[in-house]
């Protein structure tokens, strides 16, 4: 499934946000199946769709799409040149789809700052220069080898276009600028992918605020104006660690005791999705209603092969009704008798929110 990697200066909350990750035993209750290891957080993305689908089929069970936090990377200035321990810290980051970087805008005596005082734009910087500098060294490094294959394989295109790829995004880096910021419009992205660079991945920005200021519109988009086009969220570290531990009730209270409607896990959970050009499908029946993570694109035997490999070898076809239609008309007979219901085959392109049951052959 989709995975964050969590960044940032030291003493920003990181690991006050991560616990309040991995404490969501609401999520883990219903993921039984699920190897949770303790350096992977799961956060549900919130769908209320989930809930009417399991009023209409009785569903006993709500499982929502989930995103994986894995591990967190305490960066400091500089340590991408401290002896190797950079590019050692940043492995599990390497292997996740989207960086989450963690800047401190909450003040705080008591919480002593790398640099002295809270300063977002500056401490982005610090990050940002810190994994431009580790992918040149990653870039460096593989040059000499890309070169002598590029040489041997004069023909092949494959190589050559890596080299190529490769020696633009150096250039691109040694400018200042993030690959994922460069975007494909300079340097074929996809064709980079083989050496896990760290700025090619999607970025999403999260400020760790007082509660007080969370609701502060000024506040929020000066913060916003730091990072954009990029994504930013805000929140409490420390409220999210407080809501983890409470009922749904609960939480929602106080959510809304601060002006806020949803949690900043959630936020960041919906964000990780939409940045990744990730949507849903759903399944319903008596013992769920469920959630699944596919592409935008993905076609009916790819959606059927998130749910297991054999759906999608002997898919036959797709049983499908859109969330809309279906809430309209009622229930499953009567979106049936209102022609709501659609039989699609192998070619068809999955829409966000379509209700499906697949047919396969086993
Ligand atoms: P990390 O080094 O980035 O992992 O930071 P920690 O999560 O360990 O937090 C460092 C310190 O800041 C701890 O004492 C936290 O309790 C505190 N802290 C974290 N988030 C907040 C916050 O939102 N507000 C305040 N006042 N303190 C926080």
């Amino acid at each position: 499934s989709l995975s964050i990697g969590i960044v940032g200066l030291p003493n920003v909350g990181k690991s006050t946000l991560f616990n309040a990750l991995t404490k969501n035993d609401a999520l883990a209750a219903n993921y039984p199946f699920a190897t949770i290891e303790p350096n992977v957080g799961v956060v549900g993305v919130p769908d209320a769709r989930l809930g009417r689908l399991a009023e209409i089929f009785g569903s006993a069970k709500i499982l929502p799409a989930t995103v994986d936090f894995v591990d967190i990377a305490g960066i400091v200035r500089g340590a991408s040149t401290g002896e190797g321990l950079g590019n050692k810290f940043l492995a599990n980051i390497r292997e996740s789809d989207a960086i989450c970087q963690v800047i401190r805008a909450f003040e705080d005596p008591d919480v002593t700052h790398v640099d002295g005082d809270v300063e977002p734009s500056r401490d982005i910087e610090t990050i940002n220069t810190e994994l431009i500098l580790a992918d040149l060294q990653t870039l460096e490094k593989a040059l000499p080898r890309l070169e002598k294959d590029a040489k041997r394989n004069a023909k092949d295109k494959d190589s050559q276009e890596l080299l190529a790829a490769a020696r633009s995004a150096q250039e691109i880096l040694d400018g200042g600028t993030s690959l994922y910021a460069a975007g494909d419009r300079d340097v074929d992205l996809a064709r980079l992918r083989e050496l896990s660079l760290l700025t090619v991945k999607p970025f999403i920005y999260v400020f760790n605020l007082d509660s007080g200021e969370l609701a502060d519109e000024a506040v929020r988009a000066k913060l916003q104006e730091l990072v954009s086009p990029a994504e930013a969220i805000f929140l409490d570290a420390k409220i999210e660690a407080e809501l983890a531990e409470l009922d749904e009730d609960e939480a929602q209270e106080l959510l809304e005791s601060m002006g806020q409607t949803e949690s900043g896990l959630a936020q960041l959970a919906r964000v990780g999705f939409d940045t990744l050009g990730l949507q849903t499908y759903l399944t319903a029946g008596p013992k769920e209603a469920r959630a699944w993570t596919i592409k935008k694109g993905a076609t009916a035997p790819e959606a059927a092969g998130v749910i297991h490999t054999d759906f999608q070898r002997g898919f036959i076809k797709a049983e499908v009704v859109s969330f809309d239609d279906l809430v309209a008309a009622g229930d499953m007979q009567s979106a049936r008798s209102a022609g709501k219901v659609r039989m699609e085959g192998k070619d068809y392109v999955m829409a966000d929110g379509d209700v499906v049951e697949f047919r396969f052959n086993v």
